[in-house]
């Protein structure tokens, strides 16, 4: 659900860190019905429902206003603006009266978020996925950009809600960028990418997973 405290705007939850109750502006079912329009708007089909997104994949916040009123009578721009301003995921911005997604594109779009600085990012796959992606490389059929991790232990968390059985690969960010890959921080947890040759790559034994986490 989404919330508002009077000192300190949207948060997501029953309380503000401040402990106030807040005032309801979402419940759980309108926020999980706005959310998906929305990342279906800003990441997979603007065109469908008649937005214009530019190259960077920003999108009139006022004609997203309209789309989403126009699906669900009790929607409007300002709950985006509240959906958008809570998200602990942080998948969308808002800049000059536009929004757009910040990753998770399968729409062609060319992103512009800073360059990535870690010199080691990692990929959490499955067993076969892993055998595979050390031979050709790490691609997505669907995404525009594939989504690494700052972190071992956050591939391996976000690989746990695929498969039982994680493996985490490795990949020389330092190298990759410096051979002409591009990749781009969105948030403290992940890290944009486009194709990333297998070169860079090497399987990370599990003993190391949660080494990386403390340095
Ligand atoms: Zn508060």
């Amino acid at each position: 659900m989404i919330k508002r405290c009077p000192q300190h705007g949207f948060f997501r939850g029953e309380l503000c860190t401040c402990g106030s109750a807040g005032q309801l502006l979402l419940d759980e079912t309108k926020t999980e019905q706005l959310g998906r329009l929305v990342a279906g708007c800003l990441r997979h089909f603007p065109d469908d429902l008649g937005l214009t997104m530019d190259s960077r994949g920003w999108v009139d916040l006022t004609k997203l206003g309209q789309v989403v009123a126009s699906r669900h009578r009790w929607a409007n721009k300002e709950l985006i603006v509240a959906l958008v301003l809570s998200d602990p995921k942080q998948r969308y911005e808002i800049r000059d009266e536009n929004v757009r997604a910040r990753y998770g594109h399968s729409v062609a779009v060319e992103l512009d978020h800073p360059e990535n600085k870690l010199p080691l990012l990692y990929y959490g796959a499955s067993e076969e996925e892993a055998d595979r992606i050390l031979e050709i490389g790490i691609k997505s059929a669907s995404q525009r950009y594939v989504h690494l991790s700052t972190t071992a232990e956050k591939a391996w968390h976000v690989a746990t809600f695929r498969t039982g059985n994680p493996r985490v690969i490795q990949a020389d960010a330092a190298a990759a960028q410096k051979s002409g890959v591009k990749m781009m921080t969105v948030n403290d947890d992940i890290v944009i990418s486009e194709m990333v040759p297998s070169q860079f790559l090497s399987i990370l034994a599990s003993k190391d997973i949660v080494r990386t986490e403390k340095q």
